[in-house]
């Protein structure tokens, strides 16, 4: 079987170069910029980079933005009160809280006090509610990536059976009102599916959310069928890399662990997936790509709403 590998990147690159045009004309016909404020409190190393790509790539589409990095002690009153100036700020059109936030401070309350006009991650409760009614609503960025790399790949979604696996309020769950919506028939497994290969092995498109590296093997994926690798975790094992890349990729995943210390892969042992789907998702270089241009394309779309046009 030959596998069309779904370029994250390619996508990521046109809906960018969409929304910086978009931009471009906001601002010649209206005389404004689309503003989005990133809120991040100490120092997850992750959380640094993944806020720090977000800054770059506004800027990169002429997306205003302003970054909020509070020190990690900052109390859950402090951080609220900063949620609330930038919910009362005209000038921000998006609020990003970047998670994890330390233990101390109640993340739910923190999200739910974003205002559900400027929530550009899509986790508020009033827009989960517009999701799941079928409504407009801002969108979790990831799952709405994923349906835009199976659209703009030209993957047939109505009518197919889509089977995800993984329940989380930020994946799982939104993306199986995405794919319900595109008029798939879903199916969601998580932790406790009985056997979950016998399922996953019947989807057109399988959809791995899950935490565990390469975790969907060969006897999970059905011959010919569309898998998206949603999944990011650190692989280091030498002893195994043969059982996980193909062998063109070996040597390159090999080189990177003994010169970093490790490699990404996604959920999906790629070189099963190589072996038995018709279309995949490469990690690095697939869905992540996706996540940080819908976030943008959330924030334009925020703007526009909020400001009636
Ligand atoms: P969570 O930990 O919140 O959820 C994981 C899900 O996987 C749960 O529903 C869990 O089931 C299920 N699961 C765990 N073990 C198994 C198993 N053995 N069999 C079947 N299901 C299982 O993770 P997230 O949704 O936040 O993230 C999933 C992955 O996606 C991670 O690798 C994360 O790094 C990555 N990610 C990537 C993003 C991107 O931009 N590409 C963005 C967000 C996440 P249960 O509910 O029963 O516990």
């Amino acid at each position: 079987m030959t596998t069309r590998i779904l370029s994250g990147k390619t996508i990521a690159d046109a809906i960018k170069s969409e929304i910086a045009a978009e931009v471009k004309t906001v601002e010649i016909e209206h005389g404004w910029r689309p503003c989005l404020a990133a809120v991040r409190v100490g120092q997850d190393p992750a959380s640094e980079v993944y806020v720090g790509n977000k800054v770059k790539t506004a800027a990169e589409l002429g997306i205003i933005s302003e970054h909020h990095h509070l020190p990690v002690e900052t109390s859950h009153e402090d951080l609220l009160a900063l949620v609330h100036d930038l919910n009362a700020n005209n000038d921000v059109d998006g609020i990003l809280v970047q998670l994890p936030l330390p233990r101390h401070i109640n993340e739910r309350e923190i999200l739910e006090a974003i205002d559900p006009a400027k929530d550009v991650d899509g986790f508020h409760p009033e827009n989960v509610g517009r999701l799941s009614l079928g409504y407009p609503s801002l969108v979790p960025c990831t799952p709405a990536g994923v349906v835009e790399i199976l659209k703009r790949s030209d993957i047939e979604i109505a009518g197919k059976h889509a089977v995800i696996v993984g329940r989380s309020n930020i994946v799982g769950k939104p993306l199986a009102m995405l794919l319900l919506k595109e008029n798939a028939t879903v199916t969601i497994c998580h932790s406790r599916t009985a056997d979950l290969a016998e399922i996953t092995s019947q989807a057109d498109i399988l959809v791995a959310a899950i935490g565990r590296a390469g975790f969907i093997r060969g006897e999970h994926i059905g011959a010919g069928s569309t898998v998206i690798d949603v999944g990011i975790n650190n692989f280091s094992d030498m002893e195994t890399a043969s059982e996980m890349f193909p062998a063109e990729d070996l040597e390159k995943r090999i080189a990177t662990i003994e010169k970093r210390g490790s490699t990404l892969v996604g959920d999906v042992n790629p070189k099963d997936a190589m072996e038995k789907a018709a279309n995949f998702t490469p990690v690095p270089g697939g869905v992540g790509l996706l996540t940080v241009a819908m976030l943008m394309k959330n924030t334009v779309t925020a703007a526009k709403m909020r400001r009636k046009i």
